[in-house]
């Protein structure tokens, strides 16, 4: 590939997609130089659950071992009432696999990792995009008094609220639909939990994820409340009838209000991710609540699957539709157990709880076996066919 700018890949953001992007492309060879409106990553310290197709991901991205070094493996998943009863459980390491066995770390590790071994010339933070333009040889990317950035070549990897997607598409395509719910993320001391938790009751859905032995990662989502309720103290009564453990971690995270981070769960559905030499990738692209905590992993797959068209085609005018035709399958299935999972936690108490025993463990294995096998050998079936699983 020829190296002036014509050869080189712009991506806008240096989040999860930004940043996979940025090192696949670097592994593959590929210039690159992603943009970052941010001086310093900011996570608000909090974690993120990285289910088995994530964890293989950064397999794939070379981060295999340094990712054992960070958080602590997710061996098993538990779905309870409001009241504490076990609905159903999930041997995460079972179905996945040792090697793939679900994690969950702090934000800040996983940033640190994908950019680790990235030349400092790969990467500009403190730039914001403002605008694109095509031009004649590839893309134009304009920052403001930061001047301006050519490419052959734009990834849009500048999360939800994209300015790639805006420029591009409109101010249509960009209105993220904001799901029902108000929902909260914090970091809390580990209450003696070794297993990710869910306990669900009417009007209110509590996640704990153990980071560590000291930490768990805590994810509140409320779907009876007011428009516009930002403030968990405010809805605090939802959880009351919920188990004492719940409630403890409730009142030490609320004496920290600073630390609780309101999450607006926003969608983003659009029929093209492509035009011309601008392709967007990750939460810009396909925003999907994090029901099956799809978000990262979504995005790390993006970044391996450019990488490896734009390192092998030596015509970059056709990638933008070879990378819709190989991703569109497998982010549709997520968007669809996504939605069939919303629509149970919807109902009444009395029917989840009845029917989760049964359709849970099934809901668990129809959203996840497909996404079992690794990106590059689903694409080659291209339907999820080709994701039958030993052992589902
Ligand atoms: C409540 C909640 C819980 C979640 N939990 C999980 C989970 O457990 N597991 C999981 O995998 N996913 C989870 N997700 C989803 C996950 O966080 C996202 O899918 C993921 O962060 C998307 O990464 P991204 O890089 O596409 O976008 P972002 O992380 O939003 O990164 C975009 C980057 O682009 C930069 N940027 C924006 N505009 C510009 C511009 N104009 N110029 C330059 N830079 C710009 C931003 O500063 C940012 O750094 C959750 C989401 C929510 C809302």
């Amino acid at each position: 590939m020829i190296d002036d700018a014509r050869g080189r890949v712009l991506v806008a953001g240096g989040g999860i997609a930004g940043l996979a992007a940025a090192r696949a492309l670097h592994r593959r060879g590929v210039p690159v130089l992603a943009l970052e409106r941010r001086t310093a990553p900011e996570d608000g310290g909090l974690a993120i659950n990285l289910p088995g197709n994530a964890v293989q991901a950064l397999g794939q991205l070379g981060l295999g071992d340094a990712l054992e070094r960070v958080g602590s493996p997710v061996r098993r998943r538990e779905y309870r009432t409001h009241r504490g009863q076990l609905l159903f459980a999930v041997d995460e390491a079972a179905f996945w696999g040792e090697a793939a066995c679900p994690r969950c770390l702090r934000r800040s590790d996983l940033q640190r990792l994908l950019g680790q071994d990235l030349p400092p010339e790969a990467i500009r933070r403190g730039g914001t995009i403002r605008a694109v333009r095509a031009t004649a040889s590839g893309v134009s990317v304009d920052l403001g008094e930061g001047g301006v950035e050519q490419g052959g070549l734009l990834v849009g990897a500048d999360g939800v609220h994209s300015t790639v997607r805006r420029s591009m598409f409109g101010e249509q395509a960009t209105r993220a639909a904001v799901l029902g719910q108000a929902s909260w993320r914090f970091m809390a001391p580990n209450p003696g939990i070794d297993a990710w938790t869910l306990w669900a009751g009417a009007g209110g859905l509590f996640l704990l994820i153990p980071v560590d032995t000291d930490a768990v990662y805590g994810w509140v989502s409320i779907s009876r409340t007011g428009a516009g309720e930002r403030d968990l103290a405010k809805v605090r009564r939802v959880f009351a009838p919920f188990p004492r453990l719940v409630q403890d971690t409730l009142d030490r995270v609320l004496v920290h209000p600073d630390a609780i981070h309101h999450s607006p769960l926003e969608e983003v559905r659009i029929a093209r991710w492509t035009q011309g030499r601008v392709l967007l990738a990750g939460d810009a692209a396909h925003a999907t609540a994090p029901v099956w905590a799809q978000g990262a992993a979504l995005a790390l797959e993006d970044a391996l699957v450019l990488a490896d068209l734009l390192g092998r085609e030596a015509d970059w005018n056709t990638v933008g539709l070879a990378y819709e035709a190989r991703r569109r399958p497998r982010v549709a299935h997520v968007q669809a157990m996504t939605d069939r999972l919303s629509r149970t936690a919807a109902l009444p108490d009395w029917a989840r709880n009845r029917l989760l025993p049964v359709i849970g463990p099934r809901s668990y294995r129809a959203a996840y076996a497909p996404l079992r096998e690794p990106v590059s050998v689903w694409e080659r079936t291209g339907d999820g066919r080709g994701a039958s699983v030993q052992g589902a």
